[in-house]
This record gives structure tokens, C-alpha cells and sequence, in this order.
């Protein structure tokens, strides 16, 4: 046998065989709890794999590929390590950011499609999966309100992506055959200044440029001002600009401020028939965040079955009023992997009207979407080519897994603890909730000096100029409460909070930071919302 014959051999090991062969299943899958093994025993009281570390990434830039092959074990343990020093977000400690924690049956559904790689990118490649795809996508538009016989959905890389394609069809219809010819004439974005920056990244990209963004005012609520929307989509009517998108932020990343959808709606029906458009402008709703609260439509908030208290009950309710008009849009953005329960990558883009797809097709002559007459060739459209499968089987995986009722629980769960939050904050002097008529999962507040009136400084940060100097001691002390507090939270005490230094403009252009508590667990727990309180309340008085 010669060498590479030899070592051949060994490497066959290394796969999963492609045919029948339980004891090397038993291999993988021992392999696999090996691997949990390790991160287990990275496990504390702490919201953190391991501990904290410092940066090496001068090691890691000097790093070649060996000679030899190394034993599984020896990478299993590379691989591990990689995890240490990492949140663990499922964590009851851990109130950091959106970030989902995912189910069981979402990890069995990316473990699959790891193992045997379908791709999306026709049916031919894996009837199964595209089917799932297709299935999901139904299984949204029912749930948002879309007709399921006309409406189309795509998985792609990210929220981000979803954006990308929403603005990228809204522009084919604003100016026509750039997809063919290119971009000749300018064209504008318009959302809100509490928008994700996400709409920069795609106009930079479809080369629109970042400065084609017309970022509107926002009002107290996070939602987009409706009057300073009307007037951008004037004034860039008058300066003889189209409008590729106006992206509707159904739920920003910081607040969970969520836009009259319905407004923006009846602004474009108006400005299209008044100005006599010969396009009409698309609506993306960024739903990324917020389309899990439409697993609230049809709930009876009056009967309330699922036995919420009062104050959850206000917040979902009101919550689900704006999301309610999701299907208004032309497009959705929907990331299964923030408030869905599902592993990084899983994004869903949502067309009402399936159709629109044929804006970026290729090849024009072919029509190979019409999934009904049993063809399904979403890469003659999608951006990639390869394209996984480990998504929309975790999507999937969930909408099987919860139901309706399981979502509803998880979500309302996660506003239930907020409120919780909000109810203690509320009875604190010396603390004040940012965005107090948002009710997600979300809350946003400060801590303040001893001596400072909570109920007016909120409104003297935001508008008064010669306010200015204490706003920034404020922004401060904030900042210094939340290292504090993040450092007890890594040393195993108390909980991990995020932190925004800009949550808000104020008036005078100085930014307005706050603390933030992000629950979306299913292992937070009442106890844990009143630590977050007495942890913070310990900060303020070791800081000031
Ligand atoms: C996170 C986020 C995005 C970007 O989504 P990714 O999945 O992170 O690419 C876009 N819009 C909003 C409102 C977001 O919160």
C-alpha cells in the first residue's frame, strides 16, 4: 500500500459513512457529545463559557497549516476552546443583546442539512428541503396575513439580507431595468433615524451609496414621524428623485420601537394617486425583530387564556395592534435567529406577491418560480448560489416545535420579565426607563445622581440645551454602571447587561446612552429581574 493509500484509510475515519454503518454512527455522534462534553466543563454560576480572556490575535495572525494531520480529539478540544470566554445567551444571567437561544429540534434541524449539504439553489438538489422552504414561507404568510396562493419567500444570509433584497426589487420598480443596465439615475431609501443600519449597508452595496439613506425623525416612541416622512417623500419627488424602498421598522434593535406600518401604507396610496406616480414606491417592513409578535393576531386579550398579567397583557396587545398590518408590505424581513429560537444563520424574505421575484431573474425569458406547476428554481433569482438548507429546517424545526401557543408563551414569557423589570425601575427614585412607551422584550434605562428629579430630567436631557454638560455626566455614570456591573456579572455575581451610548439624540446632537436589559430566555425568572435591580442600584453607589 502506498503512503497516501495508508493514510487514506485513516482519513475515511474521519467522515460519516455513506452508507449504512451504525457503529460509526455511534463514532459521530460520540464524537458530537465529546465536543458538549468539553464546553460543559467551561460551564460556572456565570452568563459565560469559561473566563474572560485578553485578545491574541497576534498569535492567531501567525498561524499555518501543519503537515501532518492531527487526531479528532486534539480539534475537537481547538474548536472548544474557540467557545471560551463566549455569553452563553440562554442564560437567565444574560440580558445582553437580541439574541436568541435555540430549541433542540432547530439544532437537530442545522445538524442535518451539515450532514448531507442540500442545497436550495433548485429543487433537483434536494425536493425535501425546498419543499420545507416552501413550507415555512406558507406557514409565515398565513401568519402575517399575506394571501399563502400569491405571496413567496426566500431564505438568505441575514436580516441583512432580507433588506437587501426588499430595497433591491423595490428599486427594479422604481427604476426600471437596473438589474440589466445598471444604476443611471439616482434613487433614495427612506426610513426612520431609529432605522438598523442595515439600510446603509444596502445602499452602499446596490450602489445607490450610503448618502441615497434619508434618514426621517423619529418620534418619542421610536416610531417613525409620519409628517417628516410625507414631506422626504416630497421633497425628493420635487428634486426628481425615485424612491427605491421606504423601510418600515417593525421592532429597531435598541427599543423595540415599531412604525405605523399602517400609515406609511395609506402616505404611499395617497402620494402615488396625488402625484400620479407611474410606480408605486415598495414598503420593506424590517420585521426582523418584530414578526414574532404576530403569533398574537387572533389572541383573545380579553378571555387572555394563556393567563398573562395586566401589564404583559397592555404590552403584547400593543404590540401586536402595529404588527397586525405586517401584510401591508410589499416585503418582510424576518430573522428566526433573534426572536425565533433558532441558531445563526435562519432569514426569511417574505414577498406579498410572489411575482416580484421576476424583478431580479436572471434570465428574463425563463419563469421559474411558478412552484404550482411543480419546478422550483430559486438560484435563477437568489443572490447565492450555494445555498443552505440549515435555515429553513430550523425555522421549520420551531414553527413544528411551538405552535402558535408555544411562540406566544416565549414571547409573552420574555415581555412578562420586562415588565417585571419596568414595574421595579418604576419604583426607584433613582432610575428611569428610556423607552417606556415601547413593550417589547426590551428595556432601556438610566440611572441618575442623587438629588436629580426622574420624572423631568428625561425631558431636560432630550431638549434643553443648557442641559448639555450634566447629559454627558449622565451618559458617564451610565457607562461606568454598566462596566461595573458587567464585570460582577462575568465574576459570576449578579447579571450581564448590554449597554447603548446611543439610544437617542438629544436635541442639542449629544448622544443619550442607557443601560439595557434584553430578555428573550426561557430561564429568566422573576428572582433574576429583581437582581438585575439591586446589582445596578450596588454599581451606582460604588461609582459615584
Ligand atoms: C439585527 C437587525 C438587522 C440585521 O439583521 P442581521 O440578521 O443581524 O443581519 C436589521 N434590522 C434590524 C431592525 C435589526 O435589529
Amino acid at each position: 500500500m502506498s503512503r497516501y493509500q495508508e493514510l487514506l484509510e485513516q482519513l475515511r475515519q474521519a467522515f460519516p459513512t455513506p452508507v449504512s454503518n451504525p457503529v460509526h454512527d455511534g463514532y459521530v455522534v460520540f464524537s458530537l457529545l465529546k465536543a458538549l462534553d468539553r464546553v460543559d466543563a467551561l460551564k460556572s454560576q456565570a452568563p459565560i463559557l469559561g473566563t474572560p480572556r485578553p485578545a491574541a490575535y497576534d498569535v492567531a495572525a501567525t498561524e499555518k497549516l501543519a503537515s501532518g494531520a492531527r487526531p479528532l480529539e486534539e480539534v475537537i478540544s481547538e474548536l472548544v476552546h474557540c467557545l471560551d470566554g463566549q455569553l452563553i445567551f440562554g442564560h437567565p444571567r444574560s440580558q445582553v443583546n437580541v439574541v436568541a437561544t435555540p430549541s433542540i429540534a432547530s439544532i437537530v434541524g442545522v445538524v442535518l442539512p451539515s450532514m448531507y449539504n442540500p442545497n436550495l439553489c433548485s429543487d433537483e438538489a434536494n425536493l425535501g428541503c425546498s419543499e420545507a422552504e416552501v413550507r415555512v414561507a406558507a406557514m409565515i404568510a398565513d401568519l402575517v396575513g399575506f394571501d399563502p396562493q400569491r405571496a413567496g419567500g426566500l431564505f438568505t444570509f441575514g436580516g441583512t439580507g432580507t433588506l437587501l433584497y426588499g430595497v433591491k426589487i423595490g428599486l427594479e420598480k422604481a427604476v426600471p431595468d437596473v438589474f440589466e443596465q445598471g444604476l443611471k439615475q439616482p434613487a433614495i431609501i427612506l426610513c426612520s433615524r431609529q432605522s438598523h443600519y442595515a439600510c446603509a449597508t444596502a445602499a452602499g452595496w446596490l450602489g445607490l451609496g450610503q448618502q441615497s439613506v434619508r434618514k426621517v425623525a423619529a418620534r418619542d416612541d421610536n416610531g417613525i414621524d409620519l409628517v417628516a416622512l410625507e414631506q422626504a417623500c416630497r421633497t425628493a419627488h420635487a428634486a426628481g428623485e425615485r424612491i427605491a424602498a421606504i423601510v418600515a421598522t417593525m421592532g429597531t434593535t435598541d427599543a423595540f420601537g415599531v412604525d405605523d406600518l399602517a400609515g406609511v401604507h395609506a402616505l404611499r396610496e395617497r402620494l402615488v394617486a396625488e402625484l400620479k406616480l407611474d410606480y408605486r414606491p415598495h414598503i420593506h417592513a424590517d420585521a426582523v425583530i418584530g414578526w414574532a409578535w404576530s403569533v398574537f393576531n387572533g389572541y383573545d386579550f380579553a378571555a387572555n387564556p394563556l393567563g398573562f398579567r395586566g401589564r404583559t397583557l397592555r404590552a403584547l396587545a400593543g404590540t401586536q395592534n402595529a404588527m397586525q398590518h405586517l401584510h401591508l408590505a410589499d416585503s418582510i424581513g424576518i430573522d428566526f435567529h433573534k426572536t425565533g429560537f433558532a441558531p445563526y444563520i435562519s432569514s426569511l424574505f417574505m414577498l406579498r406577491d410572489r411575482e416580484d421575484f421576476s424583478q431580479i431573474v436572471r434570465q428574463r425569458s425563463t419563469t421559474p418560480y411558478l412552484f404550482h406547476t411543480g419546478e422550483y428554481h430559486p438560484g435563477l433569482f437568489s443572490l447565492e448560489t450555494s445555498r443552505s438548507a440549515t435555515g429553513v429546517l430550523a425555522a421549520l424545526a420551531n414553527l413544528l416545535l411551538l405552535g402558535r401557543e408555544g411562540f406566544q408563551t416565549l414571547i409573552g414569557h420574555a415581555v412578562e420579565m420586562a415588565e417585571l423589570l419596568r414595574e421595579q425601575i418604576g419604583a426607584r427614585p433613582e432610575l428611569s426607563v428610556m423607552n417606556d412607551q415601547n413593550h417589547g422584550p426590551v428595556t432601556l434605562f438610566r440611572a441618575y445622581p442623587q438629588g436629580t428629579d426622574t420624572f423631568a430630567v428625561k425631558h431636560r436631557e432630550q431638549h434643553d440645551p443648557s442641559f448639555r454638560e450634566q447629559l454627558k455626566k449622565n451618559n458617564d455614570l451610565n457607562r461606568r454602571i454598566f462596566e461595573r456591573v458587567h464585570a460582577e456579572a462575568m465574576a459570576g455575581r449578579g447579571v450581564a447587561l448590554g449597554y447603548t451610548d446611543h439610544c437617542r439624540t438629544a436635541d442639542c446632537g449629544e448622544p443619550i446612552s442607557a443601560l439595557k436589559s434584553y430578555v428573550l430566555s426561557p430561564f429568566a425568572d422573576e428572582g433574576r429581574m429583581s437582581s438585575v435591580i439591586t446589582h445596578v442600584l450596588a454599581a451606582r453607589r460604588e461609582v459615584m
